[in-house]
């Protein structure tokens, strides 16, 4: 165990480190939740607001409307376009289960296409082979912290009179040039966006939490009376909603938080950068590619040769790594009433092969990165 005398890193790496990121703003977040805790306005109240208002001005959006969690955001997304079961919805089998399985839950169709190489993303000429005449929504993903190819994706859309979701949990912050050539957060491009709070999100809470994000007035009311039951007024029910609703000890917290987003995807992007300048010589190794916009590096993702072997290496060394994803949903038991069988989405299923993904979070130093990357290079040059 030569190796651990030799790290001069004395604390445990981790993939993600909640605990240094509370304690570098222990102070603000304390009193911001002791604050909600003395006004006893725990549901709802000034601080979830003044978190919706806060959160719209920074996306420079028209309407933020607070819900339970990502998953919701994307049910309540799609109960806001009042679409008629066996209505196709298009999006990516690379991806977290919430995407495609909030369609299914609601008695819609998903339709895969599958991702670009380089990007992960949603890939624009496999998209246009599989808009039919059911197709209702295009649900493209941001992976990873990057945007998708937004501006094909809107493009098609209008060409077919189609909604737009973005699924923009792993993306707050990011941001793509729009086609008048101007700077545009994601989760802004289309009708919707939708927003996860996990604590392990760019912009995470102590909880769950989540959020949608619309410039359309009408349907940001329709999605406001659906995440309460589906009233404007308390006891009169208009429509057939949910119970979905960000906390306010949450809503504290993401106040506090909101106002370090810009600094916490800063430093995951200089973190990135090292990686990259470390890694980008291995020949069995290709890094992330930033394609469109700025990337938020919610996760730093390779594509690796012998990717188990390195994990296991990497393991031994206590440092972690994680495999989004190791099983595209086409080939998920929960889709295979779909009829899709393995080879259908080839990159896809190529990637969850291939990708590793490394310690990325706010607090992570270069010291620890540097140790990483020496590893990384022990295992391909060593054997
Ligand atoms: C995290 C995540 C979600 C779901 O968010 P929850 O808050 O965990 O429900 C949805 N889509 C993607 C891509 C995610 O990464």
């Amino acid at each position: 165990m030569q190796d651990k005398h030799m790290r001069k890193i004395e604390k445990e790496i981790r993939m993600v480190d909640l605990k240094a990121q509370y304690l570098s703003a222990k102070i603000e977040i304390d009193a911001a939740i002791a604050e909600v805790i003395e006004s006893t306005q725990f549901i709802n109240g000034p601080i979830v607001k003044a978190f919706s208002k806060e959160l719209a001005d920074f996306l420079g959006a028209k309407h933020v409307i607070p819900c339970g969690n990502g998953t919701d955001a994307l049910m309540i997304a799609l109960m806001a376009l009042e679409l008629k079961e066996g209505d196709e919805i298009i999006t990516t089998p690379f991806t977290f289960v919430a995407t495609a399985e909030t369609i299914a839950i609601l008695g819609l169709r998903p339709v895969f296409v599958d991702v670009e190489e380089d990007s992960f993303n949603m890939d624009i000429n496999d998209l246009k082979k599989k808009i039919t005449h059911r197709t209702k929504v295009i649900l493209p993903v941001h992976l990873f912290g990057q945007c998708s190819n937004m501006i094909e994706i809107s493009k098609l859309a209008k060409e077919h009179s189609l909604y737009v979701i973005e699924d923009n949990a792993q993306s707050i912050g990011a941001t793509l040039n729009n086609e008048n050539n101007q700077m545009q957060f994601t989760g802004t491009f289309g009708d919707i966006g939708t927003l996860s709070f996990f604590p392990s999100k760019n912009l995470g809470c102590y909880g769950d939490g989540g959020a949608l994000i619309c410039n359309d007035d009408r349907l940001a009311e329709r999605i406001a009376m659906i995440c309460k039951h589906g009233s404007k007024v308390k006891y009169y029910h208009e429509i057939v909603g949910v119970n979905s609703r960000l906390d306010a000890i949450q809503a504290a917290v993401l106040r506090v938080k909101l106002t370090k987003l810009v600094q916490y995807n800063t430093h995951r992007a200089k973190a990135a950068d090292i990686y990259d300048a470390a890694l980008g010589i291995i020949d069995e190794i290709v890094i992330p590619k930033r394609k469109y916009g700025k990337h938020v590096f919610h996760q730093y993702t390779l594509k690796c040769q012998r990717r188990d072997e390195l994990k296991e290496f990497l393991k031994k060394n206590d440092i972690p790594s994680m495999i989004y994803y190791p099983v595209p949903l086409h080939i998920q038991g929960a889709f295979s009433y779909l009829g899709y069988s393995e080879k259908d989405f080839p990159v896809s299923e190529s990637l969850s092969t291939q990708v590793l993904s490394l310690p990325m979070h706010s607090e992570i130093t270069k010291d620890e990165q540097l140790y990483i990357c020496s590893k990384i290079k022990e295992f391909y040059l060593s054997r």
